[in-house]
């Protein structure tokens, strides 16, 4: 059996075996510390009966701890330079299928129907990419799928923001959209010094426990997530402002204050103070005074 592949001299082996260069453009930080894989694996609470869905193997560092907790594994990569790298460092593991495709373009509701049904749970995990988190995040949010929960390393900066409370300067339309489908938690913070190459950030791995529905109830889902992101456009205005200048206009200004008051909202208050709740009945409120 070869050395595990996330080991500073073994990945440096497999890099100059293949002659790869790191792309910076597809933001390729791999992981080098083998503690920290255990504890995304740990993290994901995957079984012997479970499936993963990977998102940017790399070389297979993760993908190699997970081959060996789950049942199997599906792994996303778009750089095809890494497709024969991951062919070879994959060989031990016969439960792991590499793909060569875009996460943001795949069809997962077609994999898990046609490729695992076999399997008890299904996990989605990864150490991301960091120039596109929070677009795969929010796609596989608003997808939907049947997954039990989502496992991934990110900026910590970008955690901060899914797990923040009203009231805090990192909480927003990303906090809101997060906490809505799932509730998210964030498992470790990650220093800088467990990739290469080093990025210029700390990171942060953040579980998305997922919702089996949303913890407050609006008819027009587009709507509310509309008003919430018009309520943050700038964040030092008030709702009030930001409404009228990124929702309603300035000739529904009375239909505006009348939404507000029917939610019970301040004009005067700021969108970062706004809890769930409350945006849910404002969105409400403005379906009803606001054509
Ligand atoms: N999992 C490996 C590790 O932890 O060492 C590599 C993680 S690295 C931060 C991100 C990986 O995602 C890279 O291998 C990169 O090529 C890949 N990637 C970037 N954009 C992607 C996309 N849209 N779809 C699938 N993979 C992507």
């Amino acid at each position: 059996m070869p050395r595990e592949i996330a080991v500073p001299s073994r990945t440096k082996e497999i890099l100059e075996e293949h002659g790869f260069s790191f792309k910076k453009s597809l933001g390729q930080n791999f992981l080098i510390d083998r503690n920290i894989l255990e504890k995304i694996v740990s993290a994901a609470g995957a079984g012997p009966e479970d499936g993963v869905i990977e998102i940017g193997p790399g070389i297979g560092g993760l993908t190699e701890q997970f081959a060996k907790a789950v049942k199997q594994v599906e792994a996303f990569e778009i750089d095809g330079r890494l497709i024969p790298v991951l062919q070879k460092t994959m060989m031990p593991y016969s439960n792991v299928r590499i793909w060569h495709e875009d996460i943001l373009k795949a069809d997962l509701e077609q994999v898990l129907h046609e490729y695992m049904q076999e399997v008890e749970d299904v996990i989605v995990a990864g150490n991301l990419p960091y120039y596109v988190t929070t677009p795969i995040i929010m796609k596989l949010l608003e997808q939907r799928l049947p997954l039990s929960r989502m496992v991934f390393m990110m900026q910590k900066e970008v955690a901060d923001r899914i797990a923040a409370d009203p009231g805090s300067k990192n909480y927003g339309s990303l906090s809101i959209a997060a906490q809505y489908f799932s509730v998210p938690v964030k498992t470790m913070i990650v220093p800088k010094t467990v990739f290469v190459p080093k990025p210029n950030v700390d990171s942060a791995v953040v579980r998305f426990d997922l919702r089996k529905s949303p913890p407050v109830h609006v008819e027009e889902e587009a709507h509310f997530f509309q008003v919430v992101k018009a309520a943050f456009a700038q964040r030092r205005k008030t709702i009030w402002n930001n409404l009228q200048h990124n929702l309603t206009g300035r000739e529904q200004r009375e239909e505006l204050a009348a939404a507000l008051q029917e939610a019970e909202i301040d004009s005067g208050r700021r969108g970062e103070s706004l809890t769930m709740e409350e945006y849910a009945k404002l969105s409400e409120a403005l379906r009803k005074h606001i054509t």
